[in-house]
């Protein structure tokens, strides 16, 4: 992995198998990734909570007065700049960035030029139109209509996390990536799974028509550039706007490079601690890696199956908690009646349900690190409370020894719970399952022997 402290990461490239006008198509958009760094530059400032999205001397209240008066100011596509007569003034970002976003834009459309793919070609031009014109909504749409194809190709102002201040503007990212065949048809595979095990539960409603327009893929990164390539996050469900997903479906990658990365410095090394040495000694890295990497997919694929749209507003600040737990959850719970239907091996479910435990020791572990994803620790620590207190987990000479059929008993049950606190709970039904369950201790009590990967 390569820092090149200008907000790209380039990962290794490996012989992915391309066609020499593919190869060129991705050359070129590998290049108008990189471009988009320069932008997302121009955004980024960790000294201010605003970034350099609102000018240096406004304050979060001249800010809010202003967007009153003018909603554009609010707008995830503005940068807020002060005006010559001193007032707050909203630049739409296509005509901010014109000049970048014109370089950008012509590598777009050379490598539309190249492609076999008519759609592909297509979708370039559309999302080469968006940079220019603003039009996101519009370049989304066309891309959910698509059936995945190999290359994949995201460029755009797409995520909030820079703006600390509102938590609205977009910063600008790329990335390019080829998808991985082997790990997309075992994702898919497990896709259908859970959303047919849905299906049994849910009445015909445009819910379940929803469903179908889940799409995951699994992909061989070459770059990131802008924001993505300083979190590094090893998987992302986009379109971010629920209307637009429920109208049009939304898709998740998971980065491989990401994941291999994650795992070898942190997940293996945590698996290798945690567990009594009964535990790990009948499986392989292997196994022990395509568990993981399971959890991942599973977790995206539940995610947009638990969308509720007041739980927001019900749960207040325990709703990112039961958010991500659930979504954890719920797939492994679909893999219990994979189990039964033998679709998967016993073997194949425990290594799932281990790193599903290593995960929680992971955020943990990132959580100590940078305090603002306590919410996924403290999603974890729900389950694996839940799990010791009624003895599916138990805990021998400060080690973890798990009971894989309590646990498979027990864990539709925690999925049904977390679920039922999304879609009906009360804020004081989420603070009791909170003060119950919620403890970091389970954790801590590993602080010592973690020390190494922590
Ligand atoms: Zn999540």
């Amino acid at each position: 992995m390569i820092m090149t402290g200008s907000a790209i990461i380039q990962f290794p490239q490996k012989d992915l198998g391309l066609t020499l006008s593919e190869d060129k198509v991705v050359k070129k958009l590998v290049e108008a990734a990189k471009l988009v760094s320069q932008i997302y530059l121009k955004q980024e400032n960790f000294k201010q909570n605003g970034a350099n999205f609102y000018p240096r001397d406004a304050t979060k209240s001249e800010i809010e007065i202003a967007a009153r008066e003018n909603p554009d100011i609010l707008s995830p596509y503005t940068m807020v700049e002060r005006g010559k007569n001193g007032k707050l003034v909203a630049i739409p970002y296509h005509i901010k960035f014109k000049k970048d976003l014109e370089k950008v834009a012509k590598l777009i459309l050379e490598a539309a030029k190249i492609t076999d793919n008519k759609d592909f070609a297509k979708r370039l031009k559309v999302q080469a139109d968006a940079l220019l014109d603003g039009n996101y909504t519009a370049s989304d749409i066309y891309w959910l209509s698509l059936k995945p194809y190999k290359i994949n190709f995201v460029i755009g102002p797409i995520e909030r996390y820079d703006d600390k201040l509102f938590f609205t503007k977009c910063s600008y990212q790329s990335w390019v990536g080829i998808m991985n065949e082997k790990y997309t048809t075992d994702a898919v595979r497990f896709k259908n799974f859970v959303v047919s095990s849905r299906r049994k539960v849910l009445a015909a409603s445009e819910k379940v028509d929803f469903l179908d327009k889940i799409q995951i893929r699994v992909d061989d990164t070459l770059i990131f550039s802008g924001l993505i390539a300083r979190f590094m996050f090893t998987s992302a469900n986009l379109p971010n706007d629920v209307n637009m997903m429920e109208k049009h479906g939304s898709e998740s990658t998971i980065f491989i490079p990401c994941f291999e990365k994650k795992f070898q410095d942190e997940r293996y090394p945590i698996y290798q601690t945690i567990f009594d040495r009964s535990v790990e000694s009948p499986f392989s890295v292997e196994e022990i890696k395509s568990g993981a990497l399971r959890n991942s997919y599973l977790h995206e694929i539940s995610h947009p199956l638990l969308r509720y749209r007041d739980s927001e507003r019900r749960l207040r600040e325990f709703f990112p908690i039961f958010d991500e737990i659930a979504a954890s959850t719920l797939g492994i719970k679909a893999c219990g009646s994979l189990l039964l239907k033998d679709a998967i091996s016993q073997k194949e479910f425990e290594s799932i349900l281990l790193m599903y435990i290593v995960l929680g020791f992971s955020w943990w572990i990132s959580y100590l690190k940078e305090p603002s994803v306590v919410h996924y620790a403290q999603g974890f620590a729900i389950a694996i409370n839940y799990f010791v207190e009624n003895g599916s987990i138990r805990l021998n000479d400060g080690k973890m020894l798990p009971n894989f059929t309590k646990m498979y008993l027990s864990i539709s049950e925690l999925s049904d719970a977390l679920e039922r606190i999304l879609a009906v709970g009360t804020y004081e039904d989420a603070k009791n399952f909170v003060d119950k369950y919620a403890s970091l201790n389970i954790f801590t009590r590993f602080k010592q022997d973690l020390k190494q990967v922590a």
